[in-house]
């Protein structure tokens, strides 16, 4: 019988890697799925919640992960988690494969199989374990959310008795998982919507959700997307022409919502200090690409700077923040990926490690770290 430990997360992460759905059907998969008490707490799953669902309740983390097959984590699992491992164990979890080498080599010679879900191939067959969109998904929703709370005015336009309240400007910049839903939230909290990406592609789908897209529309722009359907990096001469048209555009803004990435480099900077304060006091940044060095000039990783009465908020973990949605997300696109892993007996592990998605995932077997991504650089 494969036997699935979940423990509890840190004091700053609230989600959890199952929910009592995905463990009532690795139950029925045939599992044994341990979880350390008090681990769903925070995403409201009690205790009695997952054991009326099969579950078996431990009361540490030891005990959990005492002859594991599995450990699902929301995060990198910590050293001693790894520790008590048994060797060949599958681990599953965000493990921010290129932050902290050293941590990660340490992991990697527990022998244990670490999966990293942040690395699932953007493939059809892989949507429904697919982390990153689950998360970006609902980071998009509660940005706005977010802005809304923050801004001083309303988002609607209301026409009363004692006179009109103007709709509120909200401007969308890169129009990825995050943006999308972002988009379709503040347009539900009746904002007016505009919203900017390099890819050709997102146009469409912008003016499909009701919104005003507005981008530099060139030779460059068309090229934009990579194979992988990601956006490219932009030349010198796109950024400048980006700029202007954001420096006319964001002055009379009240709501920016920034989720601008590009894989496996620094967020574009999209948003300079002279136009924020171009922009109206009162006006809110959220800054969702503020792990990652920022998409405006003045995010704070983790804080809300205010700046000549403009707030700039670069949060940091806000799936986090919505942990019931986003831990029963999560813990299906966990429980999707193990089907593949899992037996049809549910009597153990058949891993097939030429499978696309295992390949893509795995980051560390045998005592090394193996993920083609991860190799050290020459020179
Ligand atoms: P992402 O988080 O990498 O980037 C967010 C957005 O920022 C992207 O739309 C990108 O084009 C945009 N961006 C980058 N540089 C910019 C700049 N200088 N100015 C303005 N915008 C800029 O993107 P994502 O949310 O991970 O989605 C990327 C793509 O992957 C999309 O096409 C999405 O539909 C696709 N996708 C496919 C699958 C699948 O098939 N399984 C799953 C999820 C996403």
């Amino acid at each position: 019988m494969v036997k699935i430990a979940v423990t509890a997360e840190s004091a700053d992460e609230a989600r959890v890697s199952i929910s009592p759905d995905t463990v009532k059907k690795l139950v029925a998969l045939g599992c044994e799925v341990y979880v350390e008490t008090g681990a769903g707490m925070r995403s409201r799953f009690s205790d009695d919640q997952l054991k009326q669902q099969g579950a078996t309740i431990v009361q540490t983390a030891t005990e959990a992960l005492s002859g594991a097959d599995v450990l699902l984590k929301v995060r990198r699992p910590s050293t001693e988690e790894f520790s008590s491992l048994k060797t060949g164990a599958v681990v599953a979890a965000m493990v921010a494969p290129h932050d902290d080498r050293t941590g990660l080599e340490a992991a990697a010679k527990s022998g244990a199989s670490i999966f990293s879900m942040e690395f699932m191939p953007r493939i059809t067959r892989a949507q429904s374990m697919d982390v990153l969109s689950s998360q970006a998904n609902l980071a998009g929703y509660k940005a706005v959310v977010d802005a809304a709370s923050m801004f001083d005015q309303a988002m609607p336009m209301m026409m009363t008795a004692a006179g009109t309240v103007p709709a509120a400007k909200t401007f969308i910049m890169g129009v990825g998982v995050a943006g999308l839903q972002a988009i379709a939230t503040a347009r539900r909290l009746g904002s007016i919507v505009t919203a900017t990406d390099v890819r050709p592609a997102t146009k469409e789908q912008v003016q499909s959700l009701g919104a005003k897209f507005i981008a530099i529309e060139d030779e460059e722009f068309k090229q934009a997307q990579t194979a992988a359907g990601y956006a490219k990096p932009m030349s010198e001469a796109y950024q400048k022409k980006q700029a202007e048209l954001v420096a006319n555009h964001i002055k009379n803004q009240d709501v920016v919502i920034t989720t601008a990435l590009i894989p496996g480099r620094p967020a574009p900077r999209l948003i300079s200090r002279a136009m924020v304060e171009s922009m109206k006091p009162g006006a809110v940044i959220i800054d969702l690409a503020a792990e990652r060095g920022g998409n405006c000039e003045l995010t704070k990783a983790g804080e809300i700077v205010d700046h000549g009465g403009v707030r700039i908020a670069g949060p940091l973990n806000l799936p986090g923040t919505v942990p019931v949605n986003a831990s029963s997300l999560y813990a299906k696109n966990l429980l999707t990926f193990l089907q593949l892993m899992i037996d049809k007996d549910g009597a153990g592990l058949k891993i097939d490690w030429e499978d696309e998605i295992i390949k893509g995932t795995l980051v560390a077997r045998d005592g090394a770290i193996v993920h083609p991504a991860l190799a050290p650089k020459e020179g």
